[in-house]
């Protein structure tokens, strides 16, 4: 009998490779918590081939039991990763899957293209030209001569994006509309983390997969990234300088009640802006606010209203497109914030405050109002509760037990699950510098002079890339002016405060071409896209040197999340909110250059910190592997690498 009509399948028919011993070890692992529906969650090394042990763990018990599996990751790359693994998998097994992408990135028209940057702007455009029958894309999905060998094709095999996008525009068939089509219908939907956890979205997701929560098992990739970001989705803001535009739309309405609560606004956001020092931040009484703004502008302060201010955005907005413009309203964003705002008085698991800031190309300053989410386990566990079955994965987890009390799986039957270390301690070693800090009351000429030297030796001895990721630009600043530049043979490449993504990834590709060339030192910041976001295999980045331990400075929102936390869990708070994050950016820089099981590193964390014993027990088990302590000795740090790198 052919393999593809076998009735019964294991694991070992959709893995396609000879496994390692750490992949089946997370198979067996997947396998039998799938039996007993146990969320799962899994610290195993990048290169560790996670992505393919899960799913061919997962795929015989979702088509087994007549479930979908949504793969969530954060970047395009790391969706599509899901997809060619899967393409790899349906070379002996029938298994089909999707990638999904934004609006934005699955449209083929140039009159929506335009506002690619504002994904609100791109739905109302495009909804605007499907109710006008006015995009020939949207047109021709009607057309079965276009539109059916797109489906049979991408039916029959793991659909990247890029894949799907082609094939859609060779065929003049809208792409989004083509992947719709295919959501029911597929074995795998590969996407990012806000179709399940953003509710905005979650809704026609499932409406569009026609699926509930219960048919569904999730798997979690890079899954430390998991509660900041969800905190990030529930936080909103808005600046004072927002409301002059607001108020023009308000008068163009006749909205008299608005100009008046607008009015209101800024004359407390203008007194707020003379009263506070520069980058103050003050907490504030959501409530107290409200009641002040009610006063003075004389209107009932409720959702209803709010709720108004929304609508008549929305109707702005649709007016907007009709006309072929941008479709935006600040007046809309003015009421979606002060909903949330509103929303929010009296939950513990928020927090409220007023910052004064100054234009980067200006002496102006403003005032923003801040709304922070300080729970992320009000949004994650809901989801998590209701779904077949959840699997989180990172190669940086860290403390899964705190992952699990910030995700509120702890409240599911769950279990963690750490795998040894699969890298030889040859290829991988790691170096705590004693005596070097970051810390605020140790900063000195002599301590930046002093950093450089141990980078500078680390670098001397690199034979090709290196990466320094520093806490902040200022501590990179003060490395620079205390000769990073002089000490080192090699160009820089510097990143720089406020680069767009697009700079970011320029910067990046000129980093790797020079690994070519003798190589050269890529300077960021850690919790930046180049420390988080990009791979760096082989000599792309040979060696990393990891500056100081980026804890977050002191502010409303992190005072208020140790508290909150504290209060919820006595005693972790200060580690949940403020140790775990720092450290997990920590481990992320230190693992660009470990991507694959063969892939050799040099780190060297230049802060004595790591090696204390609060700060070890958080960092990953692939570093905890192979750490050793070094003193703040320039040669012997030379005669460390020169000796790794002659192996
Ligand atoms: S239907 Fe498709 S191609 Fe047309 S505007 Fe919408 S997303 Fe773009």
């Amino acid at each position: 009998m052919d393999i593809l009509d076998s009735p019964v399948k294991t694991w070992e028919t959709y893995f396609p490779y000879e496994p390692r011993p750490v992949q089946v070890g997370i198979i067996n692992t997947i396998v039998k918590q799938l039996e007993t529906k146990t969320h799962m969650v899994l610290e195993a090394a990048n290169g560790a081939g996670k992505t393919i042990a899960a799913l061919a763990a997962t795929l015989p018990y979702a088509k087994r039991n007549g479930l979908k599996i949504i793969y969530l990751a954060r970047t395009h790359t790391q969706i599509d990763r899901v997809l060619q693994e899967l393409q790899e998998v349906s070379k002996s097994v029938n298994v089909t899957g999707i990638a999904m992408r934004g609006r934005e990135s699955f449209c083929l028209n140039p009159l929506v293209l335009k506002y690619a940057k504002n994904n609100h702007a791109v739905h109302i455009m495009c909804s605007q030209l499907k109710t006008a029958k006015k995009c020939v894309y949207y047109t021709n999905m009607n057309d079965e001569a276009k539109l059916l060998p797109v489906l049979a094709n991408l039916s029959s095999r793991p659909a990247t994006a890029e894949y799907i996008f082609d094939l859609s525009q060779a065929a003049e068939i809208c792409p989004a509309e083509t992947a719709r089509k295919l959501l029911q219908d597929v074995d795998v939907i590969a996407c990012s983390y806000l179709y399940l956890f953003d509710s905005g979205i979650r809704p026609s997701f499932l409406d569009q997969i026609d699926c509930d929560l219960q048919d569904i098992i999730v798997i979690i990739d890079e899954a430390h990234n998991l509660p900041e970001m969800v905190n990030n989705i529930a936080s909103d803001n808005i600046s004072s300088f927002s409301f002059s535009a607001a108020i023009r739309e308000a008068r163009t309405n006749d909205r008299y009640d608005f100009i008046s609560f607008m009015d209101s606004c800024v004359e407390y956001l203008t007194r707020q802006n003379k009263k506070l020092p520069l980058h103050k931040e003050n907490s504030l009484d959501p409530a107290f606010l409200l009641e002040e703004l009610e006063l003075s502008c004389n209107e009932d302060l409720d959702d209803e209203f709010f709720a108004e201010m929304i609508d008549l955005g929305e109707a702005i907005r649709f007016r907007l497109a009709k006309q072929g413009k941008e479709p935006r309203s600040s007046l809309g964003r003015i009421g979606e914030f002060f909903f949330k705002f509103y929303d929010s008085i009296g939950k513990k698991d928020y927090s409220h405050s007023l910052k004064k800031q100054k234009f980067s190309d200006s002496r102006d300053t403003f005032v923003t109002l801040n709304l922070n989410s300080l729970d992320p386990s009000k949004v994650i566990y809901p989801v998590l509760r209701d779904v077949s079955v959840s699997i989180s994965m990172s190669g940086t987890i860290g403390n899964p037990d705190a992952y699990q009390m910030l995700t509120g799986i702890n409240n599911l039957k769950s279990m963690a699950n750490l795998f040894p270390s699969p890298y030889d301690k040859s290829n991988i070693q790691s170096f705590v510098v004693k005596e070097l800090t970051t810390m605020y009351n140790r900063r000195s000429p002599m301590m930046w002079t002093n950093i450089v030297k141990a980078i500078a030796a680390l670098a001397s001895e690199t034979p090709k890339n290196m990466g320094v990721f520093t806490p902040s630009y200022s501590i990179l600043r003060q490395l620079i002016e205390h000769g990073l530049e002089r000490e080192i043979d090699k160009p820089l490449i510097v990143a720089k405060e406020g680069m767009s993504s697009s700079e970011n990834d320029k910067l990046v590709e000129k980093f790797k071409s020079l690994s070519q060339k003798g190589g050269a030192i890529l300077c960021s910041v850690l919790g930046g896209r180049s420390s988080e976001g990009a791979d760096f295999p082989g000599e792309l980045m040979q060696s990393v040197a990891v500056v100081g331990i980026p804890y977050a400075p002191p502010s409303v929102k992190s005072d208020a999340q140790i508290k909150y936390l504290d209060s919820k869990f006595p005693g972790s708070g200060r580690l949940l909110a403020y140790q775990i994050p720092a450290i997990n950016r920590a481990s992320q820089a230190a693992g660009r250059p470990v991507r694959g099981l063969n892939d050799r590193a040099f780190i060297l964390l230049l802060d004595f910190r790591f090696g204390t014993s609060s700060v070890l027990n958080l960092l990953p088990q692939w570093i905890q592997h192979s750490i050793d302590k070094v003193p703040n000795d320039p040669q012997k740090i030379s005669k460390l690498a020169k000796k790794f790198f002659s192996r």
